[in-house]
This record gives structure tokens, C-alpha cells and sequence, in this order.
């Protein structure tokens, strides 16, 4: 299974920021949206960062409330790992593990066509697990 199977099943929508947001803003975007990252996008829609909740917390263990009123390019991580769409859903398992992070931005020509999320894999993994083992009771079963 492939990415672009993920993202035909979920969408491509992602949701991003700009580096000059303040860290409140980033915080009311991820509350509204009920997600756990997001994207930060340059003016010609590049990635240039990611924004995660973690990153928040962190921040704001470090330095208290204040820093919410800081522009959020100072918190997020430059150095953001992608995919692509025809990668393998077990790569990205493996990029997430190896990274310890749960999110990671579909890149294509340098667009954002996706991202997908740790919650994203594990679903579509269980689907194929279950996939798998009706397969099997019914060859037992015709056997
Ligand atoms: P997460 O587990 O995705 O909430 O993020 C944990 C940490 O990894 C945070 O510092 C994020 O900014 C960072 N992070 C999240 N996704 C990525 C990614 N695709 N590439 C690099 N860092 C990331």
C-alpha cells in the first residue's frame, strides 16, 4: 500500500501557517482543527518548518506564557522530513519510528499535496490486517 492510497481514501488537505503567526494563533489553529501539527508554508507554499504540539508544550515548559505572544518560527523544527505519494505505507512507519515523530508532509515538485499522520498508518494497517485474515479464513474454511 502507498501513500496515494492514503490520500485518495483521506484527501489532500493541509492545514498550515505562515512563520510570522504568533504561537497563540498556532495554538487556536491546532484547537480548531483538532489536529497535532501543522504545516508552516513560505510565500511560494514550500514547506519551511512543522509546527507540532509537542514543540508547544516544550516551549512553554521552558520559557512560560509569554512566549505565546512569539512568532512560531522560532519553536518549529527546519528540518522537516517528507515522502512522497508513491512511497510505501511501511517506509513512512518506518521514517515515523526512526524520526520519533507522527506526522509527515506529502511532497510533490515541491508542493504539499498531503500529509499523513501516525493515525493515518495505523488505521490503514489495520484495514489490510483484517483484510489479510478474512483472506485466510476463507481459504481455511474452502479448504
Ligand atoms: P510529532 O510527534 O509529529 O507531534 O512531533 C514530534 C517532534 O518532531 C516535534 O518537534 C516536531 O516539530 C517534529 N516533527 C514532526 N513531524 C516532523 C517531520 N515530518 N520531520 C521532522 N520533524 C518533525
Amino acid at each position: 500500500m502507498t501513500v496515494k492510497t492514503i490520500l485518495s481514501a483521506k484527501g489532500g488537505d493541509v492545514i498550515s501557517i505562515e512563520p510570522t503567526a504568533t504561537l497563540e494563533i498556532a495554538v487556536k489553529t491546532l484547537a480548531k482543527h483538532r489536529i497535532g501539527a501543522l504545516l508552516v508554508l513560505g510565500p511560494d507554499r514550500r514547506v519551511i518548518g512543522i509546527l507540532s504540539e509537542r514543540d508547544i508544550v516544550r516551549v512553554l515548559g521552558e520559557q512560560g506564557a509569554d512566549v505565546l505572544a512569539q512568532p512560531l518560527a522560532q519553536v518549529m523544527t527546519r528540518n522537516v522530513v517528507i515522502c512522497g505519494q508513491t512511497e510505501t505505507v511501511g517506509t513512512i512507519m518506518e521514517r515515523m519510528t526512526a524520526g520519533k515523530f507522527r506526522h509527515v508532509p506529502v511532497v510533490e515538485q515541491d508542493q504539499v499535496v498531503g500529509i499523513i499522520s501516525i493515525g493515518d498508518v495505523v488505521k490503514h494497517r489495520l484495514q489490510e490486517m483484517e483484510k489479510e485474515s478474512a483472506a485466510l479464513r476463507d481459504y481455511i474454511q474452502t479448504a
